[in-house]
């Protein structure tokens, strides 16, 4: 059973900051084991990455062997059906789209002093994207991955995807290709974590590393951050629905199994203004998960980390919505947009009834990777503005010299750095000598 919480009980506040504070996740402690294998990619490259790969993925590589070819890549690619890779190059299409509004301009002005600032985007140069393979292998994370990149204008696209016992979906390739990658390596775990941060003989190093992946790859991207940047360390997937009682209680409860099904410790949360509308909803959960094929996974996250929420009113609701942060938050309610509107901290709004979360998952335009664990209160979803960065610029004139420097000077002073400040003044006294 979820959990039933209302606001009007005495002990209300308590159980939401219990449900608030859950630890979902186990986070084994793997730290030691990838340390090793980091260590061991650094000092051998390519002959450690094919040893590991041996013991963890039971598939036997050659150096040669570690890129897929591109006659692989279209071999994998002509299974795929019309109809699953026309739904793939739709979603490209609009992913893309949506992206490339993110594109911020540069910027450059004068100022009063005469000084010329301003600042300048550029891409990073090399990206790698972790694809995880194991236990669950998605094409529209690829996507997802792969085309804010691109259109950041990242000129090299690395992936990195475990072939178990060289077990390959071909739609990963296909959407890889699709989004334009143009390196496809079948290894996996932090020992490709590794090759893509430090390279080997055959992997040239990235500079960038995204991707979700189980707890080695986790703890290896904690580890590999400084020498290239990360995206984020993502935990399990969790949404919220706000919905009034004029929703189809059984479309309701199929959004909030959609991010059930994802993981046991993912978790579903409602909040309605009207406990017979919620007593309906979780009615209609337990019907579809007698059929539902991930029932195993669907049903443990329902009923250990699910919650059922009655509030008075919408404002409570909102308010309730902001402590949690959302991944995801779907709401449904007569006045959907106002209340959207007041929402501060989500990662994801989905705003109306004819908006399940799972359009967002893959097709409407936006990125499915996520801030989870409340990390929505200070960072934001996968952007085009992860794979690029800002450079400042400025060019004084000696007016402008004139103006702003003497302050500098008596900074460097009071800082006690006098080569700063002497960087300044000979500039000065120059100006003062009449020279300029
Ligand atoms: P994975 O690709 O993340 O991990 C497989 C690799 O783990 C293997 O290649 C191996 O190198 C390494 N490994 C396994 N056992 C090891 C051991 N004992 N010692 C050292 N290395 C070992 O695939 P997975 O295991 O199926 O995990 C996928 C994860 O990605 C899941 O946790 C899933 O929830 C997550 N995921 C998240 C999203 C998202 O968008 N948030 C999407 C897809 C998957």
């Amino acid at each position: 059973m979820p959990q039933f919480l209302a606001t009007d009980d005495v002990d209300f506040e308590s159980r939401f900051a219990a449900l608030l504070r859950a630890k979902r996740e186990d986070s084994p402690d793997v730290d030691d084991v990838v340390a090793d294998i980091i260590a061991d990619v650094r000092a051998r490259g390519d002959a450690a990455v094919i040893e590991l790969t041996a013991k963890f993925d039971k598939l036997d590589l050659k150096p040669d062997r570690l890129r897929f070819s591109q006659a692989e890549i279209a071999a994998e690619c002509a299974k795929v059906s019309n109809e699953d890779r026309a739904a793939l190059e739709m979603a490209a299409a609009r992913i893309r789209a949506y992206h490339a509004r993110q594109l911020p301009d540069d910027a450059m002005w004068t100022d009063e002093t005469g000084a010329e600032l301003g600042w300048r985007w550029t891409p990073v140069s090399a990206a790698g994207l972790y694809v995880p393979g194991g236990l669950a292998s998605y094409p529209s994370s690829v996507l997802m991955n792969a085309i804010p990149a691109k259109v950041a204008g990242v000129s090299r696209l690395a992936i990195v995807v475990p072939t178990p016992e060289g077990v390959t979906n071909p739609l990963v390739l296909l959407a890889a290709q699709i989004a334009g990658v143009d390196e496809i390596y079948r290894i996996g775990g932090a020992q490709a974590i590794a090759a893509l941060a430090y390279g080997t003989q055959t992997i040239a190093p990235v500079d960038k590393i995204t991707g979700p992946g189980n707890a080695f790859v986790a703890a290896a991207k904690r580890r590999v951050f400084g020498k290239v940047g990360i995206d984020m360390i993502a935990g399990p997937s969790e949404i919220l629905v706000i919905a009034d009682k004029d929703n189809d209680p059984d479309w309701i409860a199929l959004d909030l199994l959609s991010q059930a099904e994802h993981d046991e410790s993912a978790q579903s949360l409602l909040i309605t203004d009207d406990a017979d509308f919620g007593r309906a909803v979780t009615a209609a959960v337990d019907e579809r998960l007698e059929t539902l094929e991930r029932r195993h996974i669907a049903g443990p996250s329902w009923r250990d980390f699910g919650a059922v929420i009655t509030v008075e009113n919408m404002a409570q609701a909102v308010a309730l919505s902001d402590r949690i942060a959302p991944e995801h938050l779907e709401i449904c309610t007569a006045d959907a947009e106002t209340l959207a509107q007041q929402i501060h901290h989500a990662g994801a709004i989905f705003i109306g009834g004819w908006t399940p979360e799972a359009i967002g998952d893959y097709i409407g335009g936006p990125n499915h990777v996520l801030p989870t664990a409340r990390s929505a209160r200070f960072s934001s979803g996968l952007s085009v503005m992860d794979f690029i960065k800002r450079t400042t610029l400025s060019r004084m004139t000696p007016a402008a010299l004139a103006t702003i420097g003497p302050a500098a000077e008596r900074l460097a002073q009071s800082e006690s750095l006098q080569a700063h400040g002497l960087s300044v003044r000979a500039r000065l006294d120059r100006l003062n000598m009449g020279d300029i």
